[in-house]
């Protein structure tokens, strides 16, 4: 299965990519993460892509066409795989189809912006490990402080409030017309993001045995 996970930032793509991947044995590809590596590992393209995310905007689209590219060449992505937080931009969803890729199913998690800036204010992440956190759903068990390895727990960047607002507006801009992009080609499937994660999980599993 190639599977497209479309939605805001703070939808949740990202856990429901690690649970579908699970289920379905493919790997989980989010472009986010690819980044990330690079700005942490400070590679050159870490280095470019670096203040686009800390501003909230997107990295341009040669540079994740460029990782997208390469990472499919991969020979885990034989049987299939999700692509999470690509494409973001119309050119990117071209590009993917000059590549020849066919895609089976794209998936919106649907979350109204109120919902993603209460959800966001208070993601917590742990700068050593990576692993995530919120103060309301799902706190840590000593408050600031990471879980698996007793690192303190900071506020990505890109989650300050003034650049939730910003990745909101360039979601709505630039990526929300992908869903008629692909709704033309009879691909869209929309799912209510809940508040517990487990009950998205179970709609997200539903649409894609549908
Ligand atoms: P979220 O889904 O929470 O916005 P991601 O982890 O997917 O966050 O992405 C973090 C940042 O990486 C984005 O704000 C953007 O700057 C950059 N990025 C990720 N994927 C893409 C993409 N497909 N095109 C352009 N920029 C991207
Ligand atoms: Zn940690």
């Amino acid at each position: 299965m190639k599977l497209i996970l479309l939605g805001a930032p703070g939808a949740g793509k990202g856990t429901q990519a690690q649970v579908i991947c699970e289920r379905f044995s493919i790997p989980a590809i989010s472009t986010g993460n690819c980044l990330r590596e690079a700005v942490a590992a400070g590679t050159e393209m870490g280095r470019a892509a670096k203040g686009y995310m800390d501003r909230g905007e997107l990295v341009p689209d040669e540079v994740v066409i460029g990782i997208i590219r390469e990472r499919l060449q991969g020979e885990d992505c034989k049987n299939g795989f999700i692509l999470d937080g690509f494409p973001r931009t119309v050119p990117q969803a071209q590009a993917l189809e000059e590549m020849g890729v066919e895609i089976d199913r794209v998936l919106e998690i649907f979350v109204p912006d109120e919902t993603i800036v209460g959800r966001m204010s208070g993601r917590r992440v742990c700068p050593a490990c990576g692993a995530s956190y919120h103060t309301e759903f799902k706190p840590s068990k000593k408050q600031g402080v990471c879980d698996l390895c007793g690192k303190q727990l900071v506020i990505r960047k890109d989650d300050q409030p003034e650049t939730v607002q910003e990745r909101l507006r360039v979601y709505h801009s630039q990526t929300e017309p992908l869903k008629g992009f692909y709704e033309q080609r009879g691909l869209l499937v929309v799912v209510e993001g809940q508040t517990e994660v487990a009950d998205t999980t179970r709609l997200v599993l539903k649409a894609l045995e549908a």
